[in-house]
């Protein structure tokens, strides 16, 4: 089966692992019960005719060199539901180098519902003892498991289970995973989990079935390198369904600034149920993996983000690679210009310009909920420090705006901390805008150059023209915007 997107990078399973982190799609699709009729639904129908279905699952792999100099790919898979040994096992078939994409070392469960563990007994039977298969879930899960399939109660088992709690991250293998619980509506079983797995520093959220995340820690889930969500339906249907829709997922988008994300888990069904309302303008019927993929894309283009946030319906055998973050700016010698943005490594997207011609500084802040625009005059670098940076307050008729101090705080031990943006902008004694912003090692060398490349020192004569600004009594003026 070709998968013809633009997504899709065709995996040679005779040629090793090109890139150092990878996530294959095993399955995409909810209990295979819940698909309907393939007369009613094209969704259910295209279901049908496919080689190998499978419940939603996915495989991360990382490659690492061992301290020999050989390479060593570690598999963890995410879920195990139905057809996806089946699937994991065509993508070893052919070629004698195939086995780096092999049985996987360790699986995280996300919760007990058949699509979600299935075929775990079939997976621990094909582990060659005396290996044993590392499962990880929470108590909870453990023990619904084990209700489930009690033959993983005994000592010989092929299975070796460790139990986490929700919140805490542990390591597996070179990975460093954290869960967080997850509601999955009314029939959700107790101890339900979605996943962030992080390693050379790229984040992947592993986060289907649920409706909300209880008790989640967002600055975990911001800025993802990929965000996978399950979304059962188009319209939101949670309490039906237990699951987010797309409309969610385009507000989740949004909300943690994930640039890339995969759809998957999506039946349809129910959108049917909008049928009903003649008003209604959104689909109203479970559409095709191009049909949705087309309602994903129009949605972007209407919404103008079509360029930022990048919405796939994944498909079986689909597969992401992390991009190569380079050590160092791609070049050198070609100047940043006037305008760099930042995303920082907590909440903020940062942008900055300087507006030559008037000689300005503008800075937009932008967190998951407000936008803070800031402006202002002359800015100048400190005259012995290069990495910090003045605004002087932009002056009107009657009133005087803020001013600025942005210092660029680099960490002395490369890799040990993040550099920190510090930002503070004030009148007078009132504090307009002060927070920091971390950053990675690669903005803040840019972000340094930038420095360098727009502003001057600060000369003696440019301190002395901060005082005469006018006094900032009634000011009125509009510098400093905070909108929804
Ligand atoms: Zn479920």
């Amino acid at each position: 089966m070709a998968l013809a997107s633009r997504n899709t990078a065709h995996v040679n399973y005779t040629q090793d692992m090109e890139h150092d982190l990878i996530v294959r799609i095993n399955g995409t699709l909810p209990d295979l019960s819940m698909m309907g009729d393939e007369e009613k639904s094209e969704r259910a129908a295209e279901v049908k005719k496919m080689e190998l279905a499978a419940n939603t699952s996915c495989s991360v792999f990382s490659k690492n060199t061992s301290d020999y100099g050989k390479k060593e790919v570690f598999h963890l898979l995410v879920d195990i539901g139905e057809g996806v040994v089946k699937n994991l096992e065509r993508g070893t078939a052919s070629g004698s180098e195939s086995k780096i994409f092999g049985l996987p070392t360790a699986i995280l469960i996300t919760h007990s519902h058949d699509d979600h563990i299935k075929e775990l007994p079939v997976l621990v039977n094909k582990i060659s003892k005396p290996d044993k298969l590392n499962i990880y879930c929470t108590k909870e899960c453990h023990d619904q498991i084990i209700n489930k399939f009690p033959e993983f109660g005994g000592t010989h088992s092929g299975a070796s289970f460790n139990t986490i709690k929700p919140g805490e991250t542990f390591q597996v293998g070179p990975f460093s995973v954290t869960s967080l619980l997850a509601f999955h509506g009314e029939n959700s079983p107790p101890g339900s989990v979605i996943y962030v797995v992080m390693t050379k520093g790229k984040k992947i959220i592993l986060g289907w079935d649920f409706v909300s995340l209880p008790t989640s820690d967002e600055f975990l889930l911001w800025n993802p390198d990929l965000l996978i969500l399950g979304t059962q339906t188009y319209n939101p249907h949670a309490e039906e369904t237990g699951l987010i829709s797309v409309t969610d997922a385009y507000l989740l988008v949004r909300r943690w600034n994930a640039k890339e994300c995969y759809l998957v888990h999506y039946g349809g069904l129910t959108d049917f149920q909008e049928g009903k309302n003649q008003w209604f303008r959104g689909p109203t019927k479970a559409m095709t993996t191009t049909e949705l993929q087309k309602t994903v894309e129009s949605h972007l283009a209407v919404s103008g983000d079509s360029g930022k946030f990048k919405i796939t319906v994944a498909k079986e055998g689909m597969i992401w690679a992390a991009k190569e973050t380079p050590k160092y700016p791609d070049d050198e010698i070609k100047p940043i210009g006037n305008f760099i943005e930042i995303d920082g490594l907590n909440q903020y997207v940062c942008k900055i310009e300087k507006l030559n011609k008037e000689n300005k500084l503008k800075i937009e802040i932008e967190d998951r909920i407000n936008r803070y625009t800031l402006q202002f005059d002359r800015p100048k670098r400190d005259k012995n420090n290069d990495q910090l940076v003045y605004g002087s307050p932009e002056i009107a008729m009657l009133s005087r705006g803020p001013e600025l101090r942005m210092e660029l705080v680099t960490p002395s031990e490369q890799g040990k901390e993040n550099a920190v943006l510090k930002i503070s902008s004030f009148k007078g004694k009132k504090s307009i805008f002060r927070d920091d912003i971390l950053i990675n090692d690669m903005d803040a060398q840019k972000l340094k150059k930038y420095f360098q490349e727009n502003f001057e020192k600060r000369t003696l004569e440019a301190t002395v023209t901060k005082s005469t600004g006018k006094s900032d009594k009634g000011g009125k003026f509009n510098i400093f915007s905070k909108k929804k």
